[in-house]
C-alpha cells in the first residue's frame, strides 16, 4: 500500500502475444487505421458490419487479398499487428463502436443540491477541476519546467477519500498531481470577475473554462477556511444526514450516527491536506498512477492511439490488492468496528465514464467477489458517487481494467474484466450506458460540478 504520496506504480504490464492474439475483440486498431482509408473501392463496399467481421477473423481469405491489393501490404501488415494490442483485460473502442451505443438524449438535468455526503463529492470535485486547471491553463504555464509547459493533460481527474487519506489519480500525468496542488495552493486566490464563471456560450470549451475558475475560486475558499467554516460544514453534514439526505446508496442498515462520523471525518482529512500540509509533503494525500506498458514491436499502437488505466480505477485496483491493509486503517482512524462499511466517496471533473460506471457496478454487485461488496468476511468498502449518472465512452484508447477490484483472485477478475470488455464491443445492449440519458445540450449557468454532457469523447 503507498504511503504519504509516493507514488504507487504497478511493475508494467507484460502483455502475452498468445492471450492478445486470441482476445475476440481485436475489431479495433484495424478498423481505426483502415477507415481513414475511404478512398478504397473495396472499403466504400464493405457495410461497418462486415468490416467489422473482417477484423475479427483470422488474416485470411479474400477480404484480406483485396485490402492488400488496394492498401499495400504495409498498411495492412500494419493493420494487423495492432490488431492484438488489447489483452484479456484491457480494450480498445473505435468512434464507430462509441457511436453504436445509442444514448437517450434528456434536457440537462437540474440544479444538483449538494448535501449531506455530497458535500464531499462536491469538494472532491472542485479539488480535482482545480487540478486540472493547474496543469493545463497557460496561466500556470511558468510554473512547470521547460519540458513540461503544454505538454501535460491529465484528460481526467478523480479523488476519493479512504479512512483519513485524501487519493488522487488522473489517466495521463499522476506525477504532475503532487506539484499541481502545490502550484494551486501557491497561487493566490483568484481575482477574476464573477461574470467569467458563467457563460451565455454553449461551446463546451467556454463552459469549461468558466467552470474551472468557479471550482479553483471555490478551492481557493476551501483552502482558506477557518476552522469556525470547517465545523459549520461539518455540522450541517451531519445534520443533513440525520434527516436522510444525501445518505449514501446502500446504507439503508447503517445508522446516521456512523455514516455522519465518517462525513464529518472526510471533510476534515480533505481541510487538513489543503491548510496544513504544502509545507510537509502532504503526508495524507496518496497518489496513484496507472501502470506503465510495455509494447513492441509486435504489440505496437497505432497512431493517435492512447494507452492507460482511468484515474478511478487506478484508486480501486490499489484498495483492491491491499484491502485488508486499507479496511484496518480506516476503522482505526474513523473509530468504527470490524462489522462497519468504509464509505469511500469518490468523485472527479467528470462523471464516471461509460466503462467505468460499468466497472463499478460489478465491483458492488453482491456476491461476486469486487471490492465494492458487502458481503466480505475481511473488510466492507461502500463506495459513495454524488450521482447515477454514466458518461461517455471514450473511443481510439486502450484501457486497462482494474481486474483486481473486481475479484480478488486472479483469474476471476481477468473474466469478469474480459465480460466487461466483450460487451461493449460486441453487445453494448447488455450495457448501463445503452440508451442511458445523457444531457443533450451544455446549458450554461449550471452550479454542479460535473457532467457528461462536458465529457470530451476523446
Ligand atoms: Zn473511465
Amino acid at each position: 500500500m503507498p504511503l504519504g504520496n509516493s507514488i504507487s506504480q504497478q511493475t508494467p504490464h507484460a502483455m502475452s502475444p498468445d492471450i492478445a492474439m486470441n482476445a475476440p475483440d481485436q475489431a479495433g486498431a484495424a478498423t481505426g487505421t483502415l477507415s481513414r482509408r475511404g478512398n478504397s473501392h473495396a472499403l466504400k463496399k464493405a457495410s461497418a458490419e462486415r468490416f467489422l467481421d473482417f477484423n475479427n477473423r483470422p488474416a485470411t481469405g479474400p477480404d484480406m487479398n483485396v485490402l492488400r491489393a488496394k492498401l499495400g501490404n504495409a498498411q495492412v501488415m500494419s493493420a494487423l499487428s495492432a490488431r492484438s494490442f488489447v489483452g484479456p483485460s484491457s480494450y480498445f473502442l473505435n468512434t464507430a463502436q462509441v457511436s453504436a451505443i445509442p444514448r437517450l438524449e434528456i434536457p440537462v438535468p437540474e440544479r444538483k443540491l449538494y448535501v449531506g455526503y455530497n458535500r464531499v463529492s462536491q469538494q472532491l470535485s472542485h479539488i480535482a477541476t482545480t487540478l486540472y486547471h493547474v496543469m493545463t491553463h497557460e496561466t500556470f504555464l511558468d510554473k512547470w519546467n521547460e519540458g513540461e509547459r503544454g505538454a501535460i493533460n491529465p484528460i481526467e481527474i478523480q479523488l476519493a477519500v479512504i479512512g483519513d487519506k485524501l487519493h488522487v489519480s488522473s489517466n495521463f500525468h499522476s506525477d504532475k498531481l503532487t506539484r499541481a496542488l502545490h502550484i494551486a495552493l501557491s497561487t493566490g486566490a483568484p481575482n477574476h470577475s464573477k461574470a467569467l464563471e458563467r457563460t451565455s456560450n454553449v461551446d463546451k470549451h467556454a463552459v469549461r473554462a468558466a467552470t474551472c475558475l468557479r471550482h479553483f475560486r471555490k478551492f481557493h475558499a476551501l483552502a482558506g477556511a477557518s476552522a469556525n467554516q470547517l465545523k459549520d460544514a461539518q455540522t450541517r453534514l451531519k445534520t443533513e444526514i440525520d434527516r436522510g439526505m444525501g445518505v449514501p446508496s446502500r446504507t439503508e442498515g447503517v445508522s446516521p450516527e456512523i455514516i455522519g462520523k465518517q462525513g464529518v471525518k472526510a471533510l476534515e482529512t480533505i481541510s487538513r491536506v489543503l491548510t496544513e500540509e504544502a509545507g510537509k509533503g502532504f503526508p495524507s494525500l496518496v497518489v496513484h498512477a496507472p501502470p506503465t506498458f510495455e509494447r513492441g514491436p509486435e504489440n505496437a499502437l497505432p497512431p493517435g492511439v492512447t494507452e492507460t488505466r482511468h484515474a478511478e480505477q487506478n484508486i480501486e485496483d490499489d484498495l483492491a490488492r491491499n484491502a485488508e491493509a486499507h479496511f484496518a486503517q480506516a476503522i482505526a482512524e474513523l473509530g468504527l468496528s470490524k462489522s462497519d462499511a468504509v464509505i469511500v466517496p469518490m468523485a472527479g471533473k467528470f462523471v464516471a465514464c461509460a466503462v467505468c460506471a460499468e466497472a463499478e457496478k460489478a465491483m458492488q454487485a453482491e456476491g461476486e467477489g469486487g471490492v465494492f461488496a458487502q458481503d466480505s468476511e475481511a473488510y466492507r468498502f461502500n463506495l459513495h458517487r454524488s450521482g447515477e449518472r454514466i458518461g461517455h465512452a471514450y473511443a481510439n484508447e486502450v484501457q486497462q481494467l482494474a481486474a483486481h477490484a473486481l475479484h480478488p483472485d486472479q483469474k476471476r477478475g481477468i473474466e469478469k474484466a474480459t465480460t466487461i470488455r466483450d460487451n461493449f464491443v460486441s453487445a453494448p445492449s447488455k450495457t448501463m450506458a445503452w440508451k442511458a440519458p445523457v444531457a443533450a445540450a451544455m446549458i450554461p449557468n449550471r452550479t454542479d460540478s460535473e457532467s457528461e454532457a462536458f465529457t470530451d469523447p476523446q
